[in-house]
């Protein structure tokens, strides 16, 4: 199985469907980022984090507007939610015995989540959860370099995330590590998941906007912005 990139705004996505990504990422290992618009625009903005993006093993595309820009651009990608993916990976690590953890959300979210998991997939391996406001990585990343466990969750919002693990991937070889922005807060019932017309129609994302409005301030101006520069891609690379 190799990489077919689809190129957009400098960053390249993957085009496998969800059940080919999952069998290359099972085999391949490493850094999986699951990529949204406003991902994008941060990673224009700031050039450390976009060569995270380009050196990670998978990017998957989280969510419409990835698939519309990529459509915009003459690419056929059907998106792929995150928090999907990342259920599939605990399955799939349950399955096999692996071991997982799971770092951060507020503490009594990740210890809900954890319970929640557990009773969902027999045989889950969890044996190590922390949570997502610590000052210093330092304790986490070693303790994660001596259990080097086969699935890492991590949710911290982007870019803290992307950038939390490109740290560590590395020292961690035969680890699957993926960002899951606020994943942990869906699994362990304090947030709600958009009801499932939102997530058929891809609108997702405006839910949750309209939910929480700090969100809708943040998320709505990347959007058009978003569109608008992938116009302005395609009119110029014909
Ligand atoms: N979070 C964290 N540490 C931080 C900031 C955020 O653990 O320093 C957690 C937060 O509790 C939430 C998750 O990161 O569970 C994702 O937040 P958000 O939904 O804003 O991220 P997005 O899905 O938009 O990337």
């Amino acid at each position: 199985m190799i990489r077919n990139l689809a190129e957009i705004l400098g960053i390249g996505v993957d085009t496998f469907t969800k059940d080919s990504a999952l069998e290359y990422i099972e085999k391949k290992r490493g850094h999986v980022v699951t990529i949204n618009p406003e991902m994008i625009i941060n990673a224009n903005k700031n050039s450390e984090f976009k060569e995270i993006i380009n050196n990670a093993d998978l990017v998957i595309p989280d969510g419409i507007g990835v698939e519309i820009g990529l459509k915009i651009l003459g690419h056929r990608v059907k998106r792929i939610a995150g928090i999907e993916f990342g259920k599939e990976l605990l399955y799939n690590a349950a399955k096999s015995g692996g071991k997982v953890a799971l770092i951060g959300a507020k503490p009594e979210v990740i210890s809900l989540a954890k319970k929640k998991l557990e009773s969902e997939f027999e045989n889950l391996n969890i044996i190590y959860t922390h949570d997502g406001y610590f000052a210093q990585p330092t304790e986490i990343y070693e303790k994660l370099i001596e259990t080097a466990p086969d699935l890492i969750l991590v949710a911290l919002g982007s870019p803290k995330q992307e950038m939390f693990i490109s740290k560590i991937k590395d020292k961690l070889p035969n680890s699957i590590m993926i960002g899951l922005g606020g994943s942990f807060d869906v699994w362990s019932g304090m947030s709600k998941r958009a009801p499932l017309i939102y997530q058929k129609m891809g609108l997702e994302w405006l839910y949750r906007a309209i939910k929480e409005p700090k969100r809708f301030k943040r998320i709505f101006p990347t959007i058009p912005l978003f569109l608008l520069n992938v116009l302005v891609e395609r009119i110029t690379k014909k």
